[in-house]
């Protein structure tokens, strides 16, 4: 009889003790939660590229080299590093990226034509009722040409354009050639905001060298990237 009683009280002191750690724990834990809200909240607020599909658009490809600079340097890769980097970037920030192309291809079918390649890359775009468009490039003129530009579509908002201009600027240090309109078929059929950006001249020997150098290629990411930034933040 008093054995069990003992057993009892002990049994009683078991369960009280249980019922009390778990609310403390239920307590802890609830402020856990309630602290990661909070946490989660001050991220997204720091993510303004959440939910938003941004569609990178590396500019020529497969049979299409681009531009081919003094030493060889073709634009079709040059514009995929950079895509690439700016792709890491975007989905770092919260962003859903499609790449118009991952590889050294033809987006439309292997030796399409121009228009039809441009068509194949808006039809990506418009299809994925995309936030933004950014097709990605490299200028050739002659071998003093210079600069960084920003092209967007006539009569449509250059906030974008003017945004991402100047932090590719301030990023690169290059002559600085401004946010202009032009009527690119990939800027005039895309239904949402886009911009074409020329971080550089792969006609000019100099600047054809900052291109295939992978840190000015992600320095050019990076101006992009903070550029569409302002733009959502705005
Ligand atoms: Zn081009």
């Amino acid at each position: 009889m008093k054995i069990q009683l003992r057993f009892s009280l002990t049994f009683i002191a078991l369960l009280v003790l249980g019922m009390l750690s778990t609310t403390m724990t239920a307590n802890a834990s609830y402020g856990f939660q309630s602290q990661n809200i909070d946490t989660l909240r001050d991220y997204q607020s720091k993510r303004p590229l959440k939910n938003k599909v941004i569609v990178v658009d590396p500019g020529h490809g497969g049979s299409d080299a681009g531009a081919i600079g003094p030493n060889n340097v073709t634009e079709k890769n040059v514009t995929l590093a950079i895509a690439r980097d700016l792709r890491e970037l975007l989905s770092a920030g919260g962003a859903t990226v499609i790449m118009t192309r991952t590889s050294d291809r033809d987006v439309a079918v292997d030796g399409s034509s121009d228009i039809d390649e441009l068509q194949a890359r808006v039809d990506i775009a418009n299809q994925a009722n995309a936030d933004l468009f950014v097709s990605i490039h490299t200028d050739a003129f002659a071998e003093h040409g210079t600069g960084t530009t920003t092209y967007f579509c006539p009569g449509s908002n250059s906030d974008l354009a003017r945004f991402v201009q100047d932090n590719m600027v301030s990023q690169l240090k290059l002559y600085d050639r401004g946010s202009q309109p032009s009527d690119f078929y990939v800027l005039k059929n895309t239904n949402m905001p886009a911009i074409l950006t020329e971080a550089a001249f792969i006609s000019n020997p100099k600047e054809e060298k900052l291109l295939i150098n992978r840190d000015f290629n992600k320095k050019v990411a990076i101006g992009i990237y903070n550029g569409i930034k302002q733009y959502f933040i705005q």
